[in-house]
């Protein structure tokens, strides 16, 4: 039997930055620090909705109860700045695996929101970000003219990718659609969706290699891939965008370029719609053909993907004008150079 028992301490956290720390219990006693958010707090003892507390260093006071928690908030914490495969990263620990989500603001400003109620700021100037605010509600970040970023949400941690803006440098997965058994669609003149995607796909690499980016293809022969493992490509790399490539098919008279992202499942969705907009533009710059614009959707490639990612749809396979079309080179190196503008242009941008 042992000789006494220590209960075991028990603790609260701060609700909210900024409260005092009283000498007594009552709030006409003399603050003796302020408190921050989420920070934990021993609890000696408990006097008429007030508590006696000790701070982690040692500092005892009293603080009232109803501006404490006795679960942690959920709090991205310890940010921290370092570099992994030649890239630079701020990132944060969750606290517990919670929600987040972002939204772009002008003036080179993100904005991110979720199911946390604190978030702390880095200490030290970091390269490429002008601020970093908590408002008490969101985390904003303010880039540096001349960078952009890559955000990535894991169940334990944020990380923001500082990168500079350009094409230089930057990771593209590009997806060739369907492979091997799954032939895609099949054109009436019997063009099928698998070798053209294929051949854009190897075209697009040569076009943005030759801009000094850095290209992963998920299929570069004639193999089958499931929809899983291209995501999984995706996710569990540190890449910048994923491009997946495709050719339409509904009737004969359907005509036009399209394309898709997910706002709805993708953390990236914001990203995503940007990236979208862009190589629309670009595509049907480069391409002539008709505009069906960039549309969301929920293509298991784009939905399950962490990535800012996009389904291009080159024109229709079914209709015997753009089937033609796309059995030339001239019209897919014409999309290549479209994606290459396209991406060129989204990674110049905040
Ligand atoms: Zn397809």
């Amino acid at each position: 039997m042992p000789a006494f028992e220590v209960n075991a301490p028990s603790y609260v956290y701060v609700k909210q930055a900024g409260a005092p720390l009283r000498r007594g219990a009552s709030s006409n006693y003399q603050s003796l620090k302020t408190l921050a958010a989420n920070e934990r707090l021993a609890v000696l003892y408990e006097y008429h909705g007030w508590l006696n507390v000790e701070t982690s260093n040692g500092v005892r006071g009293w603080v009232e109860e109803s501006s404490t928690s006795t679960v942690a908030l959920n709090s991205l914490v310890e940010p921290t700045f370092s570099t992994i495969n030649e890239d630079a990263y701020l990132t944060w620990k969750k606290t517990s695996n919670f929600r987040v989500s972002y939204s772009l603001l002008p003036g080179n400003r993100l904005k991110i929101t979720g199911s946390f109620s604190y978030a702390e700021v880095p200490s030290t100037d970091i390269p490429g970000i002008q601020t970093v605010e908590w408002t008490g509600s969101s985390l904003l970040i303010t880039l540096e003219p001349g960078y952009t970023f890559t955000l990535r949400h894991y169940s334990d941690r944020l990380a923001l990718k500082i990168l500079e803006t350009g094409l230089k440098g930057k990771k593209i997965i590009i997806d060739a659609g369907h492979g091997a058994h799954d032939t895609g669609a099949i054109g009436p003149g019997g063009t099928r969706e698998k070798d053209i995607t294929l051949d854009t796909a190897l075209l697009v690499k040569e076009e943005l290699e030759r801009a000094g980016a850095i290209v992963k293809l998920t299929r570069s022969t004639d193999i089958f891939l499931e929809l899983s493992e291209r995501t999984w490509i995706a996710n569990s790399s540190d890449y910048d965008a994923f491009i997946s490539i495709h050719a339409d098919s509904y009737s004969r008279t359907s005509r036009g370029t399209t394309t898709y992202y997910n706002v709805s499942s993708n953390f990236n969705g914001p990203k995503s719609e940007q990236l979208a907009a862009i190589v629309q533009k670009h595509l049907v710059q480069q391409l002539g053909t008709y505009d069906r614009g960039h549309k969301t959707q929920d293509f298991y490639v784009n939905r399950k993907n962490e990535l800012p990612s996009i389904l291009v749809e080159l024109a229709f396979i079914s209709n015997p004008n753009e089937e033609a079309l796309l059995k030339t080179k001239a019209f897919r190196q014409k999309a290549a150079v479209g994606i290459r503008e396209g991406l060129e242009e989204y990674f110049n941008q905040f």
